[in-house]
């Protein structure tokens, strides 16, 4: 039997929580990963897996003490918002450690043509006639698309939309990670004249604004939301490793 109150929780959804997962059970860190359950079919993860809301705040924090829970890492992406928001919430009503995995956003590399962008809406507000417009931005994009039936639009997602979308968009169902070489290709094929992307950082998302940049795509990039601090922020698997250790 595990001992309970030495489990950790990791709050996932990314690559880089799959990936701290599998380093954690590696590290025989008693660990359960949580999952919003977005994603019908969510790729395999290492160790105990849960899946779907907590219920709000309040359920995060009886969770937290009914689980004996020790420590908490927010792996979470970083414009996931409400769940980051309510974990720092929740660890404090339970009196549980609390640190994120840092994504620090990305910056233009040479060749690169950006702006920023407040939200999606904007982004395709900025759209000139006649743009096609590749929106690199998930499925709950599709629920904020504007009527823009003078341009081209094409949104990639894991899942496919359940709301009907306006005139002139398309869906491409696809899951990361993608590569530069086959993210040039999709731009050329599609005609892309505009690449819309939220900056999430990290490694796996890099690839389409390397090939955004070597075809001469403009990149409309929404900046990273201002999250609620945590008690600590880890720069990666190493400082989460070190951190976990420490609480638990
Ligand atoms: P969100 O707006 O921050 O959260 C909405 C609600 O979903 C939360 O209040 C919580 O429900 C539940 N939830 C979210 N993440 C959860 C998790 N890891 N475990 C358990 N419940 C979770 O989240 P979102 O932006 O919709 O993203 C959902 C998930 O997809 C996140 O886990 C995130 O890591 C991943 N993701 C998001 C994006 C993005 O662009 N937002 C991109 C890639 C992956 P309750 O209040 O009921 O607890």
């Amino acid at each position: 039997m595990p001992d309970r109150a030495r489990r950790l929780l990791l709050l996932g959804g990314t690559a880089e929580a799959r990936a701290l997962g599998a380093a954690l059970a590696d590290a025989a860190v008693d660990t359960v990963t949580s999952l919003a359950g977005v994603t019908a079919a969510p790729l395999p993860y290492t160790g105990e897996l849960r899946r779907g809301g907590f219920g709000g705040v309040e359920g995060m924090a009886a969770y937290l003490r009914e689980q004996g829970i020790g420590a908490i890492i927010d792996a979470t992406h970083p414009f996931a918002e409400q769940i980051s928001a309510n974990a720092v919430k929740a660890a404090a009503r339970a009196g549980v450690p609390l640190a994120r995995l840092a994504r620090p956003p990305w910056r233009p590399g040479p060749g690169a043509r950006w702006r920023d962008a407040t939200d999606i809406g904007a982004a395709i507000g900025m759209l000139p006639t006649g743009a096609h417009g590749f929106l690199a931005a998930g499925v709950s994009a599709a629920a904020v698309l504007p009527e823009r039936p003078d341009i081209c639009l094409t949104l990639r997602a894991i899942e496919p939309p359940d709301a009907p979308l306006p005139q002139g968009t398309q869906v491409i169902l696809a899951r990361p990670p993608y590569d530069r070489a086959g993210e040039e290709t999709l731009f050329a094929r599609l005609g892309v004249t505009h690449l819309i992307c939220k900056n999430a950082g990290g490694r796996a998302g890099r690839a389409k604004l390397e090939a955004a940049a070597k075809l001469g795509i403009a990149v409309l990039m929404i900046p990273q939301p201002r999250l609620t601090p945590a008690d600590a922020v880890l720069d990666g698997q190493a400082a989460a490793l070190a951190w976990a250790r420490a609480q638990l």
